[in-house]
């Protein structure tokens, strides 16, 4: 079986896989990076190392017999996906939302607007982030959208550079924060407090940070009649802290994060090609026939002075030449974990676990039954028939279809070689890790670790 993305999603589903003791089970791990695990490296925020301790977890899948690594091949470029299916009875697509979703409102292109998605994969040092610029130098940010992804942004905006400069974040990104001029992030939720999709740990984290006022209009964090009459039991805790939190006033220190609600930004306003004010409308909430409460605009403007946009309103799948992709949902087309073609016909032996099977919601936690669930269904496909399906797909076939590509494989002991050098590095420098910031680093220091034995 190939699988194809080292994150979270891919690890459960091979080790779903591993799981079956009656099956030989062989998985190809693809990566286009030449290291694993994903958001876990990539997503999850640099003060959130210990939400990083669950890679202990995929280090042991990595280990199992009949696991090999393929990092440093992008499939859909250097590999294409008819290739693989040349050489593997099943193919999970494990491949994330990687975009983000857009407002959709003027001026979401000017300069100083960017996605939330592009700031946390550049300040956690992917590769293909590190070259951008946050002009930080303006006093005033704001955050359109409130899940957990904006909570990370904010933070990282507003918490003193002291106590990130341990973790893994880059160092590029920390010396930009230290001479940040941010002092206050407006976050803006379209809906009310009932509805704030954050967990009530992050906003709490927020809450509680040193030197940060978090502030919330005790109007907007009333809750209006419908949200009370339906208010769910795990919104209970949001909304509770949230109305404390409101009675706190604006507080005296020196960084300020306001939680704006039922507002939505629906210009964004520029000077010479720069962002300088958003423009937002309050809303009211209703309730629709299926249940979910709807933001409505009632037409009331404000503008907010800003030098800086974030828009996290959640990631978007990437299609790939192979998988049916449903661009209005922005996952592949699946029932289940089968992939389907648009019109729902199961295409045979092609499987996706995670964002792209589900959209880009849950905890990391959340793929694991998420991909069992997956691997049940490609065994359920196999039951009965007998190993091997296929004489003609071998591991040592796909070897040599690497081989003859040329492709520079990193694999999961190079990958080992890497982790030490940038732990190292990191220790040296009194962080828990010092990431390789390009591929062709990665791959040097790959290569002399290799030659050293
Ligand atoms: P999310 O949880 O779906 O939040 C998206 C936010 O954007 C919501 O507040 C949503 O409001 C808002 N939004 C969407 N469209 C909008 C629009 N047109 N205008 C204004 N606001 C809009 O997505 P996310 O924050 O990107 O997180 C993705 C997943 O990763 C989540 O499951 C999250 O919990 C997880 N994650 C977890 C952690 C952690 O555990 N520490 C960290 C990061 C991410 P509505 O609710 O009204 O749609």
């Amino acid at each position: 079986m190939a699988i194809i993305g080292s994150g979270p999603s891919g690890f459960y589903a091979a080790a779903a896989l591993f799981k079956q003791k009656d099956l030989n089970v062989q998985v190809d791990l693809y990566d286009r990076l030449p290291t694993p695990y994903g958001l876990v490296r990539f997503g999850v925020a640099p003060d959130h190392q210990k939400l990083k301790a669950v890679i202990r977890v995929y280090e042991k899948v990595a280990g199992r017999e009949g696991l090999r690594f393929f990092g440093n091949v992008h499939v859909g470029c250097d590999v294409t996906v008819e290739e693989l299916e040349l050489h593997y009875d099943q193919i999970v697509f494990a491949i994330g939302c990687e975009t983000d979703r857009k407002l959709g409102i003027p001026g979401e292109d000017l300069e100083g607007s960017h996605t939330a998605t592009e700031f946390v994969a550049w300040y956690n040092s992917n590769p293909g982030y590190i070259d951008r610029a946050f002009d930080l130098s303006c006093k005033r940010a704001v955050v359109v959208g409130i899940g957990n992804v904006a909570m990370d942004v904010t933070r990282i905006l507003v918490k003193d550079p002291d106590a990130l400069a341990n973790s893994d974040i880059a160092s590029y990104a920390l010396e930009a924060l230290r001479k940040s001029g941010v002092e206050e992030v407006i976050l803006l939720g379209r809906r009310g407090p009932a509805q704030a999709a954050f967990s009530p740990r992050e906003i709490q984290e927020i809450g509680g940070l040193e030197g940060v006022d978090l502030i919330v209009d005790p109007k907007e964090a009333e809750l209006d009649e419908v949200s009370r009459t339906s208010l769910q039991p795990d919104a209970k805790n949001n909304v509770e802290y949230l109305t404390a939190q409101s009675k706190l006033g604006e507080g005296s220190k020196p960084q300020k994060v306001r939680l704006r609600l039922c507002v939505s930004p629906v210009e964004i306003l520029g000077d010479n090609g720069r962002v300088t004010e958003v423009k937002i409308e309050k809303n009211e909430l209703r309730q629709e026939e299926s249940g979910y409460i709807r933001s409505v605009g009632t037409g009331q403007y404000e503008t907010l002075s800003a030098g800086l946009i974030f828009r996290s309103i959640g990631y978007h799948g990437v299609p790939l030449e192979g998988l049916p992709f449903n661009e209005k949902r922005g996952i592949a087309y699946n029932k289940e974990g089968r992939v389907t073609d648009s019109s729902g016909s199961i295409v045979p032996n092609k499987y996706v676990v995670g964002w792209i099977k589900r959209g880009p919601t849950g905890l990391i936690g959340t793929n694991k039954r998420d991909s069992s669930a997956t691997a049940e269904k490609m065994l359920e496909d196999i039951a009965g028939k007998k190993a091997p399906l296929d004489p003609q797909k071998t591991p040592e076939a796909v070897d040599q279809m690497l081989a003859t590509k040329k492709l520079k494989v990193v694999t999961f002991e190079d990958w080992k070689l890497l982790d030490k050098q940038e732990v190292d590095k990191g220790t040296r420098l009194g962080k828990v890790r010092d990431k390789f910031l390009t591929v062709a680093e990665m791959m040097e220091a790959i290569e002399s670790a290799r030659s050293a034995g």
